[in-house]
């Protein structure tokens, strides 16, 4: 296998067990070295420390395996069957919950790699050039992992693969065919599009904090905002909220969030859907209207470089909400901006909590579910960043 040499003092990170290694730590490479390519990450003294998928980048290798040891034959179903494994110990897989994260990424030792359940359909997204190569591999491991009957692969990563490896990946099929899917998750059905909707077709990283959600819903008038396929919308119809107005901008995800109503509250009139922009539609409710709201925006701020922004663009977001809650109303609140950290959230937060006069507490404060674990070696693994506010 081709070799990657290190700079002097650049193992530690990796004897740490981080498994990026930075383009910036390697001191040769071969020039044949294809991108994707696994190759031995050896230190300046030339011990073999990792192995991993290069990719062209500022994060040069993604280590699959650290040490002497070399990936043997069935590396990915050992890895498969370890993650699944966890998720049956949080007991997600069950008659009332068939929807799971199953891979994520660095947090289940697959780097790259993202793989969602829906029933029997697996959703596969490469992230690396290495995994787009081992797609079929990972797709025949799936199909055969032991007691989790997927029948299913779908492969997604026309957007998630780096643009400039211009691997002409396609979206489709590798094993099976669409026969329709209904997920359950806690008991409630969604339909999902996996083909045209975002990420994999659902966002199966808010599972816990609906389920908190529907814990307040009693009795309240619940606002939504960027509601995409409703999620917090039917938990909070379950939970008994007096009325619920989801929003989002595009009327796809309008069309969704009616239909995920309907299938689990037919001709159930407490429920409106509006397609709007978010902050036009804050500024024209008026106050005390609603004692309930969720913000749940797409990343604000996808890269470093859009931090400041995405930062204002927080503050503004909940300063809007603070201004028109009624006295005695929650709000839900989330950042999935991966590079906005958990104090940068709140002190977002806070400057809007204190712009609008407001007496607000913290009653809890979320983040990703058990299915989306993150490797201690990995902090950078933990994205979503959410607090429940009592507002006075
Ligand atoms: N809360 C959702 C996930 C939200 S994803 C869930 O639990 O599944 C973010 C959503 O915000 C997308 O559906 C996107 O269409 C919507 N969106 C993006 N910009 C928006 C804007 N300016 N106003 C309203 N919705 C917006």
């Amino acid at each position: 296998m081709k070799q990657i040499i290190l700079k002097p003092g650049k193992e530690e990170s990796i004897l740490r067990h981080h498994p990026w290694v930075f383009s910036g730590a390697i001191s040769s490479l071969p020039e044949d070295l294809q991108e994707g390519e696994m190759v031995e990450v050896i230190s300046s003294r030339r011990k073999k420390l990792a192995t991993g998928h290069y990719q062209i980048g500022s994060i040069a290798v993604r280590i699959l395996e650290f040490g002497e040891t070399s990936i043997p034959e069935n590396f990915y179903s050992e890895r498969l069957f370890s993650a699944y494994q966890l998720r049956k110990t949080l007991n997600l897989i069950r008659k009332d919950n068939n929807c799971y994260r199953l891979i994520h990424g660095e947090g289940d030792f697959l780097p790259g790699l993202v793989v969602d359940i829906y029933g029997d359909t697996a959703v596969l997204q490469a992230h690396s050039p290495g995994m787009h190569f081992d797609r079929f591999k990972i797709a025949d491991a799936l199909v055969n992992l032991p007691q989790a009957h997927i029948r299913n692969v779908y492969y997604k990563s026309d957007t998630t693969l780096p643009f400039k490896a211009n691997l002409g990946a396609i979206n489709d099929y590798i094993i099976g065919k669409y026969d329709g899917c209904l997920a359950i998750e806690n008991g409630l059905s969604f339909n999902i599009d996996w083909l045209k909707g975002q990420k994999t077709g659902f966002f199966i990283d808010q599972r816990e904090n609906r389920m908190l959600l529907e814990k307040f819903s009693y009795g309240r008038n619940v606002l939504n905002m960027f509601c995409y396929t409703g999620g917090f919308s039917v938990y909070a119809m379950r939970g008994g909220a007096a009325k619920v107005i989801s929003v989002d901008s595009s009327s796809k995800a309008i069309e969704l969030t009616e239909a995920n109503v309907n299938l689990n509250f037919p001709s159930d009139n407490r429920h409106t859907a509006v397609a709007e922009d978010a902050f036009k539609f804050l500024d024209g409710i008026k106050k005390d209207e609603y004692d309930l709201i969720i913000l749940d925006p797409p990343a604000f701020a996808k890269h470093r470089s859009a931090l400041k922004n995405g930062l204002i663009g927080y503050r503004k977001l909940n300063l809007k909400a603070f201004e028109k809650i009624r006295k005695g109303g929650v709000i839900f609140t989330f950042s999935c901006s991966q590079v906005v950290t958990k104090e940068m959230f709140r002190l977002a937060v806070f400057t809007a909590a204190s712009q609008s006069g407001r007496k607000v507490r913290i009653l809890h404060q979320l983040t990703q579910p058990a299915d989306h674990p993150v490797d201690i070696s990995h902090p950078e693994g933990e994205y979503l960043k959410g607090l429940v506010l009592y507002v006075e």
